[in-house]
């Protein structure tokens, strides 16, 4: 197979495009599906001082890498999220390539700050861990990019990522996380705005990427993902896929064009949901005390 654009031979055919592209032909491919994404979306703009979240696996780090690429003022925020090994690992990996490109990386680490670490926080918390973990990230997040100035994060979830959250919450029809399914949520009242840059790319692209880059990257998944529905979400799509390429990348952009503003709070004919400060951090809440000033609470 012949590389789409300059005839070379091809290194990796993405069958959703019908193309094979050689090697800096698929790194133009991949810097352009992300300018792309930024402009249909209006992600970001001349000037934004982004942070952008790593994680040490193939996505942030590709994401990272791209936005430096493409001239942003991008910087790292890693969260040690105190799972054993796979969390010193990634802390490695996220270290080495902040290193080697030069780049500035903010870390937090949760054991150390906040005195509990994901899994323990979660057993005492009684919640799932991937519940835990991800209240703690929006949280620090947003606090993160507030204490350091920032204007936008910027997160590594793909096109498989979203379609897979899409599928799950289609099969249950969770009309209020649908409404707030877009690759751009805007600022609001304490919030910082969020982007997800790589959504018009998929996972075996991301692998791709950092291997014709070479970017090392965390392999292992997450130990706390296993029995984690979206997997299966996402074998489920990639089964479709395989029969229907482009299927995947059909349903995420269709949704967005044709469906998501249906599921906007005043289509379902819902309050808006009035925030007040919490009274531990200061950040917005609907509650007296945030989720996470609760979960610190409950797991120290
Ligand atoms: S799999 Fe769950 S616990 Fe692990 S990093 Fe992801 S959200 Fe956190
Ligand atoms: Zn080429
Ligand atoms: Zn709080």
């Amino acid at each position: 197979m012949k590389c789409r654009r300059c005839r070379e031979p091809a290194v990796i055919e993405l069958r959703r495009h019908n193309a094979g592209f050689c090697r800096d032909c698929f790194l133009h491919h991949s810097r352009e599906q992300v300018r792309k994404a930024i402009d249909d979306f209006d992600m970001l703009h001349a000037g934004d001082r982004v942070l952008v979240a790593v994680s040490g696996g193939k996505d942030s780090l590709a994401l990272w890498d791209i936005l430096l690429d493409l001239g942003y003022a991008a910087d790292g925020l890693y969260l040690g999220l105190g799972i054993g090994e796979y969390s010193e690992e990634s802390a490695t990996y996220t270290r080495a390539f902040a290193a080697k490109r030069g780049a500035r990386l903010v870390e937090v680490d949760i054991p150390g700050e906040y005195g509990f670490d994901i899994p323990t926080g979660a057993r005492v918390a009684k919640r799932a861990p991937c519940s835990a973990c991800g209240l703690s990230k929006r949280h620090l997040f947003n606090r993160a990019a507030i204490d350091g100035g920032y204007d936008v994060i910027a997160t590594g979830h793909n096109l498989d990522d979203e379609a897979a959250v899409l599928f799950g919450n289609t099969l249950r029809w969770n009309v209020d996380y649908l409404s707030r399914q877009r690759p751009v949520l805007p600022a609001e009242a304490g919030f910082v705005k969020k982007v997800k840059p790589l959504v018009r790319l998929g996972e075996r692209e991301m692998a791709a990427y950092c291997v014709l880059t070479g970017i090392d990257y965390i392999v292992e998944e997450c130990p706390m993902a296993v029995g984690n529905k979206h997997l299966g979400y996402k074998e489920a799509l990639n089964g479709i896929e395989e029969h229907s390429p482009g299927a995947k990348a059909a349903f995420y952009f269709e949704f967005l064009d044709k469906a998501a503003h249906r599921f906007d709070a005043a289509a379902v004919g819902e309050a808006e949901v009035e925030l007040r400060t919490c009274s531990s951090c200061g950040a917005p809440t609907t509650g007296e005390v945030c989720a996470f000033c609760k979960l610190v609470a409950r797991a120290t």
